[in-house]
């Protein structure tokens, strides 16, 4: 998608291949330009035209003329000391704040993104809600945050999961953009088969995802097994309930073929019980799917609680009811400020 700054210029991040030929043709230069430029950002990972030495300098000031290239800042840096996780808190050109988090594990290192600053939907226990809505990333800024944890931490990513701050389906357009430049083998060339998009149940774009067939995961974030409960904590029941929500499930995965994972942020006394267990199985009985349960993390507005040992209770009804559940495991313990968190205390 073409993106222009506040002073009128062209987010050359947020191209995709054929939309930055499209760009170098209009100024008259030759096809073979834009696969260059192409490579210097998205493999070399330049960061101004300048790097882009097989380009004359003629030509790096004629690009220095139409486009921007963004860059994000590391405001502050936490690592694990318990494991090799790292959270970042990157600065956006304009000034707001996002948060990434690299987590190892045993088949490489994946890292989860933001996809706007902060969320409209107003889920009970998140803290990325709470610090308010500003606006959505733009691909090149979603894409950034990886290509900065790459090179601030020296680690190579292999996965990605759209479950930082913000609703990945309330930021359409940009996400899918994000997601097609990621997987262009002409860029960062990854499968996404690595890449997992999290979703609070936003039902028309679950259907509109399904249509592309990207091959990624699908993640629910369901936290409830009937209207009662999940209308207590997630608004956006109220919009699209449990049965229309599954209804779009349904369907995501046959046309896509890939199974769904459901997660379940377990919170005492309010969705942990058997009975609770019981429902959730009813309702997922045709489903080929996984369930992740998340212990709530505490976050200090809100009272909600859990803790591993009645995530494993609640993984232990499900598994009887025939049921595929995890438990998920915690990383980067030491340095966890639930998701949104850190955002919040740096920007109040
Ligand atoms: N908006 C998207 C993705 C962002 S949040 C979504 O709702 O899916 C990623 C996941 O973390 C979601 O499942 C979300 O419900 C969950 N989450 C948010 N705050 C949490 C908390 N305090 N404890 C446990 N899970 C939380």
């Amino acid at each position: 998608m073409v993106i222009y700054d506040e002073h009128g210029m062209i987010d050359v991040l947020s191209l995709l291949p054929e939309e930055l030929e499209e760009q170098i043709l209009l100024m008259n230069e030759k096809k073979f330009r834009a696969k260059q430029i192409f490579e210097w950002l998205h493999v070399k990972r330049a960061v101004s035209f300048d790097e882009m030495t097989n380009l004359s300098v003629q030509l790096r000031g004629k690009l220095k003329e139409k486009f921007c290239l963004k860059s994000l800042f590391v405001s502050k840096k936490l690592e694990s000391d318990t494991d090799n996780t790292v959270k970042y808190l990157y600065r956006l050109p304009d000034g707001n704040h996002v948060e990434s988090v690299v987590m190892e594990y045993s088949y490489g290192n994946t890292v989860c993104v933001s996809t706007q600053v902060g969320c409209k939907m107003g889920c009970r226990f998140c803290a990325s809600t709470i610090a308010g809505y500003k606006r959505d990333l733009t691909s090149s800024e979603i894409l950034l945050q990886i290509y900065e944890s790459e090179r601030n931490s020296g680690r190579k990513i292999s996965g990605v999961v759209l479950m930082g701050i913000g609703e990945p389906m309330d930021n359409f357009d940009n996400v899918v953009d994000f997601l097609r430049l990621l997987s262009c083998s002409e860029g960062a060339n990854m499968s996404l088969r690595h890449v997992s998009v999290s979703t609070c149940g936003i039902v028309p774009r679950i259907y509109e995802l399904a249509e592309l067939k990207l091959g990624i995961t699908l993640s629910v974030s369901l936290h409830a097994s009937n209207n009662k409960a999940r209308s207590e904590i997630m608004p956006v029941n109220n919009r699209y309930d449990i049965d229309e929500l599954m209804t779009a499930c349904h369907y995501y995965f046959k046309v896509t073929g890939r199974r769904i994972s459901f997660e379940y942020a377990l919170i005492d006394g309010h969705n942990d019980s058997k009975e609770d267990a019981r429902e959730l199985a009813e309702l997922l009985d045709d489903f080929v799917c996984h369930v992740n349960i998340i212990p709530v993390n505490k976050i200090k507005e809100r009272n909600y609680r859990s803790d591993r040992r009645s995530a494993y209770r609640f993984q232990k009804y499900l598994e009887e009811l025939g049921v595929n559940a995890t438990v998920r495991r915690t990383l980067g313990a030491d340095i966890d400020a639930a998701c949104g968190q850190l955002r919040r205390e740096y920007e109040i």
